[in-house]
């Protein structure tokens, strides 16, 4: 059996004739940036994450640029964050100039370790990007008591967390800023790159409007330097009718989860949900000894079941940030995490049959 770990297909097949039509129309009129589709999926997503204003922009990455840039963030400024995901939390915070802080994660939830984050305060710190890994929400309670003491802004990577919530509201409504990530694979994806700033603050919305459009306030007339980074109409469209279907989506993730929980624990660590939280498994990751990871995954691929690891060096170890002067053993969570960590198949489309065939191989394995 053959079983890739995400299947993008199935949903373009599933929404064929809507996404078609509505691809086939924006064609038509070639009105192909900021239109109304851009506009009416800004007021959708702002809606859906309970949120005054959502800011689409070209990538997740740009987000949590822009983001950065319109709370001021730059040169000489310091951005804590956890070491524990992609390279685009970091590289964000390095683009605008900032200098990341990485701070250990918890072992349990693979997020940002909130006890750990007030040691690494220093007066140059701006600002905390949580990040939400897998979709598993940080502890929004204490990262925000942490920030309102130390006068830190807070942004959301949301990027893997779309839908998802910590007591009860959405993840993404939290911060002075909620990013996400519409890239093919998330759990809201596009037909390519595109993204999106969510926040309640009138005055950051502006300013973001105006950095994704060359900080112009009307044509030619350019009140800040800015970017050209905007989120276009077709993508608008085929997110709006996709969205209508994520709830469905996020249970059947869920579901999925449950079964592999069941069927799984005892024999490796199955994801421990944050207090509070709603997980919307992005991916499901389990836990096994450092000498079986690496066998395991082995076998799984052999078998046809695709299986990878998220992520396999933390981002303090990554060659281009050699000049923070970390050495193995600084964040050791992380790096353990690192090690001992694998991604099984999970997507809304997953069949039991297929997903049985993946637990048997894992057990297998394991016993
Ligand atoms: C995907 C992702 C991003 C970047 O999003 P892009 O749309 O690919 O630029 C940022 N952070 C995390 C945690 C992600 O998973």
């Amino acid at each position: 059996m053959k079983i890739p770990i995400m299947d993008l297909g199935f949903q373009y097949r599933q929404l064929k004739d809507d996404i078609d039509n509505a691809i086939k129309e924006i064609a038509q009129a070639s009105r192909f940036v900021l239109g109304k589709e851009t506009r009416d999926f800004e007021r959708d997503m702002a809606n859906y994450c309970g949120v005054k204003y959502a800011v689409g922009v070209a990538s997740g990455t740009d987000a949590l640029i822009l983001s950065l840039t319109a709370l001021g963030i730059k040169d000489g400024d310091e951005v804590i964050t956890t070491p524990f995901t992609f390279m685009a939390t970091a590289e964000a915070i390095s683009r605008v100039g900032a200098k990341p802080v990485f701070v250990d994660i918890d072992p349990r939830t693979y997020n940002i370790d909130p006890a750990k984050i007030k040691k690494a305060v220093t007066p140059r710190a701006k600002a905390i990007i949580a990040v939400h890994l897998y979709g598993n929400p940080c502890d929004m309670d204490d990262i925000s008591k942490i920030a309102k003491q130390y006068k830190l802004k807070v942004i959301e990577d949301a990027a893997q967390a779309i839908g998802a919530t910590y007591k009860g509201r959405k993840i993404g409504s939290f911060g002075d800023a909620g990013c996400l990530s519409f890239f093919p694979s998330k759990n809201l994806g596009a037909f390519g790159d595109a993204g999106m700033v969510l926040t309640g603050n009138k005055h950051i919305a502006e300013e973001l409007r105006l950095l994704r459009v060359h900080g112009s306030v009307s044509k030619y007339r350019h009140t800040v330097i800015g970017f050209n980074s905007r989120l276009d109409n077709i993508q608008a469209a085929i997110l709006s009718i996709k969205l209508r279907k994520l709830d469905a989506w996020t249970e059947k993730r869920i579901k999925l989860a449950g079964r592999y929980d069941s069927t799984l624990k005892g024999i490796a660590a199955t994801p421990r949900v944050q207090d509070g939280g709603k997980h919307v498994y992005h991916l499901y990751i389990i836990r096994v000894k450092q000498a079986e990871r690496d066998k395991l995954l082995g076998l799984l691929n052999e078998n046809g079941i695709e299986s990878r690891v998220y992520y396999p060096v933390p981002l303090h170890l990554q060659e281009c940030y050699k000049g923070l002067g970390h050495r193995d053993g600084d964040l050791p969570e992380a790096e353990t995490a690192a090690l001992e960590t694998l991604a099984l198949p999970l997507f809304p489309e997953l069949g039991i049959k297929e997903q049985n065939y993946v637990i048997e191989k894992v057990r297998e394995f394991l016993k």
